[in-house]
């Protein structure tokens, strides 16, 4: 373990030293989208001046340079991840594209009417809505499993939810909104155990901890270039080659053809049977510039670091009156949801913008948790590495003036 430079990776990220309102920029919404490394700006810059050209079509220079760089860049998000192979690796626009795709090429050719897919009580929108969208079009059943009072999975209430007509698990790894940290390898175990595929949504953990797909045994797995330091419009899909090689499918078009002819089209080998269309190479390879530069950097450093972060501020935030959190789970990443006594979420959001200090507010597009927790909203502050317990102290003080102001 190494203790992070914190002053050189600010500097690392030109976007820390601006000011909002007079004020230093206080980010605290890395959960909804991180900022970006001068390297990744960078890699986008380099491409653009130096290779671009269209991927997987040309014998010319450019082309190929181009293609070696996509090609490179599956190959880096497949070692980060350690994956088996490349081929397992699918370019998307991001997670809710991925969730979107497995959803329909699933559900279209594993599922019948009266099937039932499972998710959890704290999933966000983009792991409810595509499951209810093929739900509604094939006459599957929805079940959700649900929490307790800490914001943590009820594993029991899992085991119970299977049946015999169970064909898929859809869970996300961390809670956008309670933090929690899932159980995910004994989810798969269970599920597992009753032959049925788990999907993980990983788009709040894998810029937080080290996750490797064959040691969870998962047989999907999704993430966002935008929540990893990388660009926005890139997403990954993990699937399983046996899994991905019995899928439909998901779009047509160029790329994902072997032969077209208006009688019969056969369709590409993996991964490229589901990248129809020109990708985003430039994307691409920011990504695999992001994902660098993180490890080097050190998934089990920042994961050390950022907890630290997590328990300064809970301690800290805990000590203003009529302060609460939402979500205690003896495993927990850093997103910290809070509501304080008689102050809205959204009032609470907009003076500490005005502080500098950036936090969300609202259903975090986690609407069906809200309810079960019975709030409207929260006020979420979320921690990437480049926090610092300076910013923290910073929120504390801004949060105990909004009070000073209400009472
Ligand atoms: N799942 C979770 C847990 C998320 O937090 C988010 C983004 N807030 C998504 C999925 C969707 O990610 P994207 O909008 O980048 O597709």
């Amino acid at each position: 373990m190494k203790e992070l430079d914190i002053h050189k990776i600010r500097a690392d990220f030109p976007i820390l030293s601006r000011e909002v309102y007079g004020k230093p920029l206080v980010y605290f919404d890395n959960a909804a989208t991180t900022q970006k490394p001068q390297c990744v700006m960078d890699k986008i810059n380099e491409m653009y001046t130096t290779v671009n050209a269209n991927v997987h079509r040309g014998v010319h220079f450019l082309s190929q340079a181009a293609t070696d760089e996509h090609e490179a860049s599956r190959r880096t998000v497949q070692e980060f991840i350690n994956a088996a192979s490349s081929n397992e690796i699918v370019f998307t626009r991001g997670a809710t594209e991925s969730i979107n795709l497995v959803a329909s090429s699933f559900c279209r050719d594993f599922c019948r009417e009266g099937d039932e897919l499972v998710i959890t009580a704290m999933e966000h929108h983009s792991n409810i809505v595509p499951w209810q969208l093929q739900c509604d079009y094939y006459g599957l059943k929805l079940e959700v499993v649900p929490i307790n009072a800490e914001g943590e999975l009820i594993l029991d209430e899992l085991e119970k939810k299977i049946t015999s007509r169970t064909k898929l698990i859809a869970v996300t790894h961390i809670s956008n909104v309670l933090g929690t940290v899932n159980p995910i390898s004994r989810i798969v175990e269970i599920a597992h155990r009753h032959d049925i595929p788990v999907l993980i949504d990983a788009a709040q953990s894998v810029q937080h901890r080290k996750v490797d797909v064959r040691e969870i045994d998962c047989d999907f797995l999704v993430f966002s270039s935008h929540k990893v330091y990388g660009p926005t419009g890139v997403g990954v899909l993990y699937g399983k080659e046996k899994w991905l090689d019995a899928l439909s499918p998901y779009q047509g078009g160029g790329e994902m053809i072997s032969s077209v002819s208006f009688q019969k089209t056969t369709f590409n080998s993996l991964p490229f049977k589901f990248e129809a269309g020109t990708p985003d190479f430039v994307g691409t390879a920011a990504l695999a510039s992001a994902l660098r530069y993180i490890t080097s950097i050190g998934l089990e450093n920042i994961d050390l670091y950022e907890h630290e972060l997590l328990r300064y501020a809970t301690e800290k935030l805990l000590a203003v009156s009529g302060l609460r959190i939402l979500g205690n789970a003896a495993d927990k990443s850093s997103v910290i949801s809070f509501l304080v006594d008689g102050i809205h979420p959204y009032d609470m959001g907009t003076l500490l913008d005005k502080m500098g200090i950036a936090v969300r507010t609202g259903h975090h597009c986690a609407e069906p948790l809200m309810r079960e927790l019975g709030v409207e909203g929260t006020v979420r502050a979320s921690f990437a590495f480049y926090n610092t317990k300076e910013e923290i102290d910073m929120l504390i003080s801004g949060i105990q003036r909004i009070v000073q102001m209400f009472r």
